[in-house]
């Protein structure tokens, strides 16, 4: 069985105006499409990768006995695949807040604000392509940002917030100014308030 593309729970434009629609459309099916075709290629080279869980892979990618280049390969592709399905499933046209998730930011960070502030900044110095996190790490929340796909199970940590700042994410409406698409997003975040 091999990676499938998921498909969205809302239509490409349901986060308009603040993702537009083209960019959703291409970003999905192109991009993330993109990320599952060559993870499968990756899968279909190393038939021992066959039917595990992805998460599992992506934490011990070290003993899995790739190739440099397979390794490489699986990192980049995988972690577009987990990266992206993660990327929609917490972005929606309305909000559906995760309190307990709201209530842990709010005890760490001291508020949802200062959160935003925080995280935002990981986001914006993010040199070239990558993505900032707010992940679980041995049951502590942190904040970081990591380059191309890096999947933050490559450390053991739990994804819990993360935001795409390749420029595929926002050049088409936003071009170069990634500080206003990281404003706007909290918007479709729909996890928070
Ligand atoms: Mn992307």
């Amino acid at each position: 069985m091999s990676y499938q593309l998921p498909n969205l729970a809302y239509d490409f434009s349901a986060l308009e105006p603040h993702i537009d629609t083209q960019t959703m459309q291409i970003h999905h099916d192109k991009h993330h499409g993109g990320y599952v075709t060559k993870l499968n290629a990756v899968v279909e080279k190393n038939p021992s990768l066959e039917g595990k869980e992805l998460v599992e892979l992506m934490k011990s990618v070290n003993s899995l006995g790739l190739s440099e280049e397979d390794k490489a390969a699986f990192i980049n592709n995988g972690g577009g695949h987990l990266n992206h399905s993660h990327f929609w499933e917490i972005m929606g046209p309305e909000k559906q807040i995760d309190e307990a998730l709201q209530e842990r930011i709010k005890s760490t960070f001291g508020s949802i604000d200062s959160f935003k502030e925080e995280f935002g900044n990981a986001a914006t110095t993010r040199f070239g392509s990558g993505w900032a996190w707010l992940v679980d790490s041995v049951g502590e929340l942190k904040i970081y940002s990591t380059p191309n796909q890096d999947s933050p199970y490559l450390k053991g940590d739990t994804p819990l917030i993360g935001l795409d700042v390749w420029e595929h994410a926002y050049y088409l409406k936003y071009q170069n100014l990634r500080p206003d698409y990281i404003k706007a997003w909290w918007n479709v975040l729909k996890v928070l308030e």
